[in-house]
């Protein structure tokens, strides 16, 4: 098995991203962020338990979340991964590594997306959401053809309550104090690959294909 492991700011098209490995090259996608949410929508106990940290935005604490990870990878951890939301603090990264080795998971490289934050921030600001289906569109760059309405199903847009302006820059900032630190600790072993985001989605996506070895099982 082999892991990867994708970072970048709310709104640095990192999902975007992750999606289009999932069907290039049949990874499978982990991300903390849905299986929290998930587990919160089925009552379980770590949902309760998670639920007053993820409705503030706040991080849910290592040792929760580093628990649902291991299970998570404990039941299955055969084929190719990318690892998204995870690790966000130091403590997690060095429980990860400890899983990694463990587990015999191959170590791929941890993709960091860079987004300049004004670019961030009239991103996550004029982003709206199809209540429906989850489609995304922006009220600039990919505006529906109706306005508020989906063009896919018709659904009501919205626009999420962290996206906004108030709220947008404390997310950034959180995030961005966590990744100078997580960025070290990959590039200290010699794993850490930074790719421009601020560009077309495909000329984003064969960086991080080239960058990350993603053909080459992840060997760097
Ligand atoms: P995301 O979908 O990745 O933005 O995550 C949504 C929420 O889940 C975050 O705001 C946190 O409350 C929680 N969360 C997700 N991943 C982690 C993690 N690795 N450590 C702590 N909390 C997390």
């Amino acid at each position: 098995m082999t892991c990867w492991l994708i970072f970048g700011a709310p709104g640095s098209g990192k999902g975007t991203q992750s999606s289009l490995l999932v069907d290039r090259f049949s990874l499978r996608h982990i991300s903390t962020g849905e299986l929290l949410r998930e587990a919160i929508k089925r009552e379980t106990s770590l949902g309760s338990k998670a639920k007053e940290f993820v409705d503030q935005g706040k991080l849910v604490p290592d040792e929760l979340v580093i628990g649902m990870v291991e299970e998570r990878f404990n039941e299955a951890n055969e084929g190719k991964y990318i690892l998204d939301g995870f690790p966000r603090t130091p403590l997690q990264a060095e429980k990860l590594e400890e899983l990694f080795t463990r587990l015999k998971v191959r170590k791929g490289a941890a993709i960091f997306l860079t987004m300049p934050t004004e670019v961030l921030v009239r991103r996550l600001v004029g982003r709206r959401i199809c209540k429906s289906c989850g489609r995304s569109y922006h009220v600039e760059s990919l505006p529906p053809k109706q306005f508020g309405i989906c063009d896919y199903c018709g659904g009501e847009l919205y626009q999420r309550s962290d996206d906004r302006e108030e709220v947008v820059a404390n997310r950034l900032e959180a995030y961005s104090a966590n990744e100078v630190k997580l960025r070290q600790f990959y590039s200290e072993k010699g794993r850490a690959v930074e790719v421009n985001g601020n560009r077309g989605v495909e000329e984003v996506f064969a960086d991080i294909k080239a960058a990350a070895r993603v053909e080459s099982e992840g060997v760097i």
